[in-house]
């Protein structure tokens, strides 16, 4: 047994039979919604979490401040005005440009990656091109923002990328990490399948895209909270989740989910009232959807302490717990495999998996050879169905699941925090550069302007 059983009786109780973090994150969705980092919503979003760390008891209840560029959705007007007229369902991307005003031919780049603009090259000058979310098979699915990029580098006037959720449903997402130079947009499947019709039949389309944004310089926070260790509380066990998200709906799954797990970990692992020999630190960060901001701060501003990351946990849009996920590292270990078969009550099993991906928390950590542990979990179907979309509302996240995730995470970080032995030991720029080769992101990284390893920048926050 790896949590002795009083504790882990006590999580149990905790998590599954009076969860509380749920309701709270139904509060917020109603009350707040939508939480841009650096605007008003984010603020009232990070007194919320810190309300709810104080009020249960967490120590060293506290916020971590830094700039930010908040950018607020304006106008979109997105019409076909030849040869036949009608209105876009669409959304602007995150940090699309301030002002545009483009008219011009469509043209289909498919899955939009680099052997679709190099087909089409000059073609697509001048352009609004249009692509889905999808990939060639084998491939590696490119961000949005790859997309942008290409698009940009081709010399297109504009990105819209079809949504692979019927249903009248356009994807918003960040597109860029400063202000795009071209308007990037969203549009619904249904719009984006009429057009590759007219294309396919040899039409044109032209089509008309006008928006305003605003981009203005304001303040996030990320919010932290200790359970200090009680042999070496220098060594840190991080549970993170970010609590800002798109304006659209009310971040729900994405992931004021993953922000109200956090939260109710850290309420479930205080009512312990024991201490484990390395210290948990809970952490809500702000501005991830834009660029990981809030994770990168933390390490620029911790970058002499990150050694002492005995781990590090994430938690984005995290569904129904089945296993573990250890990128870069094969070998899950004893710790996680005793997890999993102690955990099988909730539908833990010996299954584990260390493909390392990106664009989340957890990536300027890993980048930094700390280790990353998460969980393999489910989402249900509604609930990615509707990510970054209008749909993204709190009736989608999963009570039963959430009750199962937030027990399994309570079990882990106590695991972690006190092993006599620190789980896993740090990589180094070599075994972190073979990681990312693996996987298939270094280009993907170079687009963000990675220069490492070692690690030195971040994503232009
Ligand atoms: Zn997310």
């Amino acid at each position: 047994m790896i949590v002795p059983q009083e504790i882990s009786d006590r999580l149990f109780v905790e998590c599954l039979s009076r969860p509380q973090a749920h309701r709270q994150l139904g509060w917020l969705c109603d009350n707040v919604g939508g939480r841009i980092s650096g605007a008003e919503s984010g603020r009232r979003a990070e007194e919320w979490a810190h309300r709810l760390l104080t009020g249960w008891g967490l120590e060293r209840v506290r916020y971590e401040e830094f700039p930010v560029l908040a950018w607020t959705r304006g106008t979109l007007d997105a019409q076909v005005t030849a040869p036949v007229g009608w209105r876009l369902t669409a959304l602007a991307h995150g940090n699309a440009p301030c002002r545009a005003d483009v008219t011009t031919p469509l043209i289909d780049v498919g899955h939009g990656e680099r052997a679709d603009f190099e087909r089409l090259h000059d073609e697509v000058r001048n352009r609004i091109v249009l692509c889905d979310e999808g990939a060639s098979e084998g491939a590696r699915k490119l961000h949005r923002s790859e997309k942008l990029g290409l698009a940009v580098e081709y010399g297109a006037a504009g990105l819209m990328i079809l949504s692979s959720a019927s249903g009248g449903l356009p994807r918003t997402g960040v597109c860029s990490h400063s202000e795009s130079p071209i308007p990037s947009l969203g549009i619904s499947q249904e719009d984006g399948e009429r057009l590759r019709r007219l294309m396919r039949d040899g039409i044109v389309p032209i089509v008309r895209v006008v928006m305003t944004n605003t981009l203005t310089p304001g303040t996030a926070r990320n919010v932290l909270a200790d359970l200090p260790g009680r042999e070496s509380p220098e060594e840190v066990v991080l549970a993170g989740a970010h609590l800002d998200s798109w304006d659209v709906a009310q971040g729900a799954t994405d992931n004021g989910l993953g922000a109200a797990l956090v939260l109710e970990m850290a309420r479930a692992l205080l009512t312990v009232h024991r201490q484990p020999r390395r210290t948990i630190r809970f952490v809500l960060w702000a501005a991830e959807e834009v660029g990981l901001c809030g994770s990168w701060d933390y390490t620029y501003r911790h970058a002499a302490e990150l050694p002492q990351l005995a781990a590090v946990m994430n938690f984005d849009m995290t569904g129904d717990p089945y296993g573990y996920w250890t990128p870069g590292r094969t070998e899950p270990g004893a710790l996680l495999r005793g997890l999993a078969e102690q955990l099988a009550p909730l539908g833990m099993r010996a299954e584990f998996s260390h493909h390392a991906l990106l664009h989340s928390d957890h990536q300027p950590f890993m980048l930094g050879g700390v280790p990353v542990v998460g969980l393999l979990s489910r989402l249900a179907e509604e609930g990615s169905r509707y990510y970054h979309s209008v749909g993204d509302t709190f009736e989608k996240v999963s009570l039963p699941a959430f009750c199962r995730a937030a027990a399994v995470g309570a079990h882990t970080l106590w695991a972690l925090a006190d092993s006599t032995e620190r789980p896993y030991r740090h990589y180094n720029p070599a075994e972190v550069r073979a990681m990312i080769d693996e996987a298939d992101l270094y280009e993907a990284l170079v687009s963000e302007g990675y220069d490492g390893p070692p690690m030195k920048v971040g994503a232009g926050c």
